[in-house]
């Protein structure tokens, strides 16, 4: 890899981890990103990035099976020492009442937005820790700060990681690590696509700015946290949602 300032992408495909990917690579930083089954689609974005001599590399990985999580973070700490940061971008959505909501969806919901939060640091932190640097960024929502009927189980994982980048980034201040979390409102992704075209307009109708964010807005925030602008932010949610939630 180009430059060893390294940073670990999960989910980086397509959508908004696409993007951030792109313009962390775009500033210099070696990335390594994760797909889960777009192999193609992930492939073709390293290539294109190699094509402008940036540095990409990307791998498989189900970040709900820890076991995998871990031994890919191993492999990658072996070989290029430790990351500078952390993007924890994987998250789905199962969008119906929490009272039909099955015991499996559920279950898979936290396993990919929470539980694979937790499974990236802990694999990585000790390492960064060392090297006394370093920032990690979790993916929230809007969703984890306002009530939204048919999403309990989504909110509850962002509200989660919320939380947990509370708490984390006064565990890590001392060490010159930050922990901070981006709130997106809707963003153009497939993420949206199965809303029905009345409920697109319904909500963009409730933002203030009349329009949806794209994957661009949200990977600028993520540029600004990891250069000189974020050095002195730690432990917030900042939210970028067109004016959603004001
Ligand atoms: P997309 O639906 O566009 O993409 C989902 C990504 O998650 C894909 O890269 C996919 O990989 C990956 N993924 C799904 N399941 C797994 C798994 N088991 N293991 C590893 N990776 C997996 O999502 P967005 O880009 O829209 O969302 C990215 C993040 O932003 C999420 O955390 C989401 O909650 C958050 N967010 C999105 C908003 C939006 O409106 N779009 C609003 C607020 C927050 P692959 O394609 O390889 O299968």
């Amino acid at each position: 890899m180009t430059n060893k300032k390294w940073i670990f992408v999960t989910a980086g495909s397509r959508g908004i981890g696409a993007e951030i990917v792109r313009r962390l690579a775009e500033e210099g930083y070696s990335v390594i990103f994760t797909w889960h089954t777009n192999q193609e689609k992930a492939e073709k974005l390293v290539q294109s990035l190699d094509n402008k001599g940036l540095s990409c590399r990307c791998y498989c990985c189900d970040v709900r099976d820890h076991a995998a999580v871990k031994d890919l973070c191993e492999r990658l700490l072996q070989a290029f020492g430790a990351p500078f940061g952390i993007v924890n971008n994987a998250g789905i959505s199962k969008d119906k009442l929490l009272i039909n909501t099955e015991v499996s969806e559920w279950q898979e919901v936290m396993d990919i937005n929470i539980n694979s939060v937790f499974y990236t640091i802990r694999s990585l932190l000790p390492a960064m820790i060392q090297a006394g640097q370093g920032a990690i960024i979790n993916i929230g929502s809007v969703a984890g700060l306002r009530g939204n009927a048919g999403q309990s189980v989504y909110s509850a994982t962002k509200a989660a990681q919320a939380g947990l980048t509370r708490s984390l980034a006064r565990e890590v201040g001392l060490f010159q690590i930050r922990v901070n979390c981006i709130a997106p409102g809707p963003i153009e992704t497939d993420m949206l696509t199965a809303l029905p075209d009345k409920k697109r307009k319904a909500l963009t109708g409730q933002t203030a700015l009349k329009k949806f964010g794209q994957p661009a807005d949200v990977a600028n925030m993520v540029s600004f946290l990891f250069g000189p602008g974020g050095e002195h932010i730690t432990g917030q949610t900042l939210v970028i949602d067109g004016g959603l939630s004001v």
